[in-house]
């Protein structure tokens, strides 16, 4: 027997006009790549994008065309978004840190008919627009003026679509399953391949994240998603925003600490989201100035681990609550979050930190397991560790146009590449991606962790640790420091560092100053960058090989 209740299509639309008619006078307000910071309200920005979508049908776009997005976190990137996916096309949000020919076989193989891109990035657009055959057309996010100074071939400019077209538009009205997003993962193995978001998954996934203990937001939050839009949809935040009526600060191009600082004191910004690095900027520049937060209550870390050190330095010297997420583009990307427990949040602050540094919890719509490699499921022991796998609704079922074939198991999990354990408090620890594990003398070593706690000393910039080549033990660890400026250091200084910390068959083999430790298109260390430059080195405590 079927249910009797209404039928009404889970579309990401709805988030926009329902923010526009119950929270229509609360603002979003962007720093725009023209420089000045920009002001509108949800029901600005509902009409706004509607007449972005009368641009878009008169162009021809269909139901189902891909158009692509390259630009920064702003009012008008969400306009756009909302234009797209509002008439069922589907919103392709390119990664501007990617270099150019990974960005054009993107554009290529998703066949983006249209590009809207900030002033930023018409550059590399220009110098690369014949390797584009699919894209038409180019839409520049800014007004007339700037527009004067465009030399792109058929550019239009996205002021002159919003005053040139009625706000008069319908949305939605389709199947809930339609497409809404494409977003390809970054590809550190093989070819980027793309992630494609159904207005469903992403409804659900919205649900989900506005829990408390996910996202922890309302209304009367004043939310910075410093994570970009071009980043798994900047964690959903600007779903989750109009859904729950939260003013957004969005920071445009500039992410340096100062930036973000001062968005943060000006707008009375109370939640923020974004990657460590960014965090350890913003810390770092804390420091340096002195400077206190007078609103800022609670961030989502997430993206790589977060150290200790940022997760006190937050508590203890500035009042605000860490959360530590877990997730993947193949997950929406938000699969677990570090809340405590009833039982956990009874702890004193020193005995809750082992908790708060793990991945954390599934909310209700994600299941997870661990197995081995032979698929047979491993205990929730804290200490095994195992293959980590995912499914619910909002959760990858094939990439687009088929990549990588089947990607589901038997029991339809997905394989997310991490390895990790989970404890007795159903908290999931990543230990590392599969391809990062460092294997020594058969048994596993976790560089995550090394990295972790080598970053809590306090001339430590950043941190990484890869496996390297040793003839008794296959591989053994290479901890690489990049210091705080003005800094110096000697190899046993870390080492004496980590002794206690670590088990001692974990301590790296050497450690080496580099100045500067690489981070990936998505604010992650790029492991394979470093392997690559550290080609020729042999451990001291390796014979040399052959
Ligand atoms: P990419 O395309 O770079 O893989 P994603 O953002 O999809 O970009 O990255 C997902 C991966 O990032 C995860 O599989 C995991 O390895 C890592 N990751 C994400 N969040 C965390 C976290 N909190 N701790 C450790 N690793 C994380």
């Amino acid at each position: 027997m079927l249910g009797l209740m209404q039928d009404w299509p889970l579309t990401v639309d709805k988030f926009l006009t329902h923010a526009a008619q119950w929270h229509g006078r609360r603002e979003v307000v962007s720093r725009s790549v023209e420089g000045p910071i920009v002001r509108t309200t949800y029901a600005e920005l509902e009409q706004r994008a509607k007449r972005i979508s009368n641009a878009l049908l008169a162009m021809g776009v269909k139901p189902g065309d891909r158009v692509a997005t390259l630009a920064w976190n702003s009012g008008r990137h969400m306009e756009a978004w909302y234009a797209i996916m509002g008439i069922g096309a589907v919103c392709h949000t390119l990664n501007p840190r990617l270099f150019a020919d990974q960005l054009c076989y993107i554009i290529n193989h998703a066949e983006d008919r249209i590009i809207f891109t900030d002033l930023t990035f018409l550059p590399v657009l220009m110098e690369h627009r014949h390797q584009m055959p699919t894209v038409e057309t180019f839409i520049v996010l800014t007004d007339q003026d700037h527009m004067a100074k465009v030399d792109l071939k058929g550019a239009l400019c996205f002021e002159t679509l919003v005053e040139t077209h009625s706000p008069d538009a319908k949305w939605g009205g389709f199947d809930e399953n339609t497409a809404a997003g494409l977003c390809y993962t970054s590809g550190t193995t093989g070819n980027p391949k793309g992630v494609l978001y159904s207005h469903r998954s992403n409804f659900l996934h919205t649900l989900v994240t506005a829990q408390t203990d996910v996202m922890g937001i309302g209304s009367r939050d004043v939310v910075l998603p410093v994570v970009p839009m071009f980043h798994a949809n900047a964690w959903g935040l600007t779903f989750t925003c109009p859904a729950i009526g939260a003013k957004m600060v969005m920071p445009g191009p500039k992410m340096d600490g100062e930036s973000i600082l001062e968005l943060i004191e000006t707008e009375g910004v109370t939640f923020s989201a974004a990657v460590p690095t960014v965090w350890q900027m913003l810390l770092q520049h804390m420091r340096a100035t002195g400077a206190k937060f007078s609103t800022l209550k609670r961030v989502v870390i997430g993206g790589s681990a977060v150290p200790e050190a940022i997760i006190r330095a937050f508590h203890d010297d500035y009042g605000v609550e860490v959360i530590h997420a877990w997730g993947m583009t193949e997950t929406s990307p938000l699969g677990t979050q570090a809340s405590l427990t009833a039982e956990l949040a009874e702890l004193p602050y020193d005995e809750q930190i082992p908790y708060r540094l793990k991945q954390g919890r599934p909310p209700a719509g994600v299941q997870l397991k661990l197995t081995d490699d032979e698929d047979k499921r491993l205990p929730h022991d804290g200490t095994t560790f195992g293959r980590l796998k995912i499914k619910g609704p909002f959760i990858v079922g094939r990439y687009f146009k088929g990549d990588g074939g089947e990607i589901l198991d038997e029991e339809g999990f997905f394989d997310t590449g991490d390895v990790a354990t989970i404890d007795q408090h159903g908290f999931m620890q990543i230990t590392d991606r599969a391809k990062d594990v460092i294997k020594s003398g058969g048994e596993w070593i976790s560089s995550i962790e090394i990295e972790n706690i080598a970053c809590g000393h306090p001339k430590a910039a950043l941190a990484a640790v890869i496996g390297v080549a040793h003839p008794k033990w296959d591989e053994r660890p290479l901890l690489l420091v990049q210091l705080k400026p003005g800094e110096t250091a000697t190899r046993d200084e870390f080492l004496e560092f980590l002794v206690g910390k670590i088990a001692k068959w974990w301590m790296p083999d050497d450690v080496q100053f580099v100045s500067e430790i690489p981070l990936g298109a998505t604010g992650k260390i790029d492991k394979k960058l470093i392997r690559q430059r550290m080609a020729g080195y042999v451990l001291p405590t390796a014979e040399p090989v052959g």
